[in-house]
């Protein structure tokens, strides 16, 4: 993958200049509410014509559209006039550097990711979207992997809207002509007992499955344990995602680690194949450095991911790879290092 996208120059598109605001912002953790405008304003030029752009630019009326406000519009008046946009100049200096330093080889290793949203589920941007992004960012492949039925506060898929993501999915894969590959998948909630948050036959029609703990989280040690075996055991899942829930900075504050017995857990991931996710979203930064380590020791495959729910988050496994790097972790253990066919053939439940 590409380590940084090159900052873009006059003359610049209204639409890429506006896009690539909302990527700075969203990479760097912009407030949503500021991000939004910028997205939304994508979504209202997208179905203008261009001359019509031109004319309101120029008459200075672009404000009188609805979903363009004061400070989009000056963004597309500047594009439209030929100038580099001054909000975009100024975000390219101020947020366009590294995330983080260390982790780049790693980054620049990875083909793809286990672990994102779209709007169908709590995710900020349509799948179009996150798709367009990947491509830009030197992806090769993306799982999409919405949230399940029982994650009610983030929307989550009922197996008919599964069914219907799915028919989507098709469709945007057709459109890329085989450039890339977005995978059909699913953040399933590991419910109380251990068993998944969708059907097993909704389950054996996607890709791969990234399973996640939501709820009871300070359930005690022994059932928890039980219950995330019984998870990672399971021949669907793929993928352990955030193992320990915690919250270690950011807008919903901080949460405590789960209590479980983390070398069984790890053994039945290494036992059944099913990679560790190091979720790289620094308000999660999980699992915490020593599990990492205790992890590798164990045998175990990982999985670094962004669980971006917009499309400048799926830039942040630069913090994964920064995490994964300093630990000693070889990039041929990180399956989102490996090509599509190599990644699909092992997260098939056959093999
Ligand atoms: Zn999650
Ligand atoms: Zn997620």
């Amino acid at each position: 993958m590409v380590a940084l996208l090159e900052p873009l120059q006059a003359p610049v598109d209204p639409i890429d200049a506006l896009r690539r605001i909302a990527f700075l912002l969203e990479r760097t953790r912009a407030g949503t509410y500021r991000v939004e405008a910028f997205r939304k304003a994508v979504g209202t030029l997208r179905r203008l014509d261009d001359d019509e752009v031109r004319e309101r630019a120029e008459a200075g009326t672009l404000q009188e559209i609805d979903g363009i406000g004061k400070s989009t519009s000056g963004v597309v008046a500047e594009a439209v006039a030929g100038e580099l946009p001054s909000y975009l100049a100024s975000l390219q200096e101020k947020s366009g550097g590294p995330l983080v330093e260390g982790g780049e080889g790693m980054y620049a290793a990875l083909r793809g990711d286990c672990h994102l949203h779209s709007d169908w589920s709590d995710g900020g941007s349509p799948i179009d979207e996150m798709v367009l992004t990947g491509v830009e960012l030197g992806h090769d492949w993306m799982v999409l992997t919405d949230h399940s039925p029982s994650l009610r506060v983030a929307n989550g898929l009922s197996g008919e809207r599964l069914r219907t993501q799915l028919k989507i999915v098709d469709g945007v894969n057709r459109s890329l002509g085989g450039q890339f590959t977005l995978l059909k998948g699913i953040e399933v909630d590991i419910l109380d007992d251990g068993s998944l948050d969708q059907t097993d036959d909704m389950l054996g029609r996607l890709d791969l499955v990234t399973a996640s703990v939501h709820s009871k989280l300070r359930m005690n040690r022994a059932p928890m344990t039980t219950r995330m075996v019984a998870a990672v055991s399971n021949p669907r899942v793929n993928v352990l995602g955030h193992c320990t829930g915690r919250l270690v900075t950011g807008s919903r504050g901080t949460r405590p680690e789960s209590e479980f017995d983390a070398r069984a857990v790890f053994e039945a991931c290494a036992e059944h194949d099913t990679a560790v996710e190091i979720n790289s979203r620094p308000e999660r930064c999980d699992p915490p450095d020593g599990l990492v380590s205790l992890a590798l020791e164990i045998g175990c495959l990982f999985s670094i991911d962004s669980d971006a729910h917009a499309p400048g988050q799926l830039d942040m496994k630069a913090y994964g790879c920064e995490r994964a790097e300093r630990l000693g972790v070889p990039a041929d253990r990180v399956v989102t290092t490996w090509d599509v066919d190599r990644l699909r053939a092992w997260a098939s439940p056959s093999t």
